[in-house]
């Protein structure tokens, strides 16, 4: 199968249809109609093979977590995401692989009404680069500035379960029950679109945990000028961490990455009727902290240093 085949049989053919794609795959750029009074967010996420996911996973998995990855950011930024492209580096043409890995991708694309709207395709190694649109009402984009003093820190579920999940990928002694519902975390993430009514009428800032709560709250500390002040009891950790590494699982749960769980600021008089509604859509997130003035991530025992996933650390 050559690359125009390939891209018409394992892309182009299956993508999804909307109505604001006026052209898409098959022409040197796709064209997309953004209705009046949205603003269009774009982000881009590559996952490399050996770095992001190990070679002999299931490609549906692959492509499953690629697109959640990418997902999660418009779901940070409160937005709807819309339409994506694909950058896929292969090694071969194997189309037992390409099979698996579209059922994945178009999955994935289905669940939210993402249609697949171009890409690139070349040999090498194994790499995807997904570039995801999303929109949101005129200014409605909720950024990692934005957090007022008092404000009260929300983590959006259990943290923990995919970094622990990493750590098997070496090997355990593990029961096989728990460690397919590690796996699973880890390999078929959910974005946390669910949450975008919440943050669009109340949130003050946001952003996803993909690279470990500590590290990435400060982030969001950083850029809306304040600190943080954490209740650790009140972190949400993974059940099985608790079970399996006591003695680790608060610090998989502030350092690990990969969970796409969400963390975000509301001000501190809307917490009762925020809980009081999370209830009733049948969601749970947890308050952690406060915003503070003073910078850093103050917890009962001391300052806390931000740890979490970087590339080229050293
Ligand atoms: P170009 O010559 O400009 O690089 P290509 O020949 O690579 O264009 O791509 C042909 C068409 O197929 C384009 O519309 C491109 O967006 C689309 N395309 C290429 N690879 C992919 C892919 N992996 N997934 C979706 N669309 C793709
Ligand atoms: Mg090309």
């Amino acid at each position: 199968m050559n690359e125009f085949s390939l891209i018409d049989v394992f892309f182009k053919k299956p993508a999804l249809a909307r109505d604001d794609v006026l052209f898409g795959i098959g022409d040197d750029a796709a064209c997309l109609r953004v209705a009046p009074g949205q603003d269009l967010l774009v982000s881009t996420d590559t996952l490399v093979a050996g770095v992001h996911f190990l070679n002999d996973w299931d490609a549906f998995d692959i492509a499953w977590r690629a697109v959640m990855v990418n997902v999660s950011d418009m779901a940070a930024m409160a937005a709807t995401p819309c339409w994506l492209s694909l950058a896929l580096t292969l090694p071969d043409n194997n189309e037992t692989w390409l099979t698996r890995f579209a059922e994945g991708l178009h999955a994935a694309l289905q669940l939210y009404n993402i249609a697949l709207i171009g890409g690139d395709t070349t040999r090498g190694p194994l790499s995807i680069t997904m570039t995801v649109h999303g929109t949101v009402p005129e200014g409605g984009a909720v950024r990692r500035r934005g957090a007022q003093c008092g404000d009260t820190i929300w983590v959006s579920g259990d943290l923990g379960a995919a970094a622990l999940a990493v750590s098997l990928l070496t090997g355990s002694d593990m029961d096989s029950a728990d460690q397919s519902i590690l796996m699973n975390k880890l390999k078929r993430p959910r974005a946390r679109l669910d949450l975008l009514p919440i943050l669009r009428s109340y949130a003050t800032a946001a952003l996803d945990i993909s690279d470990g709560l500590s590290a990435d709250l400060n982030h969001l500390c950083q850029a809306s000028a304040l600190g943080a002040c954490l209740s650790l009891d009140a972190i949400p950790v993974h059940p099985l961490l608790k079970k399996h590494r006591p003695d680790q699982a608060l610090d998989l749960a502030l350092s690990g990455g990969d969970d796409y769980e969400l963390c975000f600021t509301t001000a501190s008089a809307d917490k009762a009727r925020l809980l009081a509604e999370l209830a009733d859509m049948g969601l749970s997130c947890y308050p952690i902290g406060n915003m503070v003035k003073e910078p850093g991530l103050h917890t009962a025992s001391g300052l806390l240093t931000p740890r979490g996933y970087s590339h080229f650390q050293d």
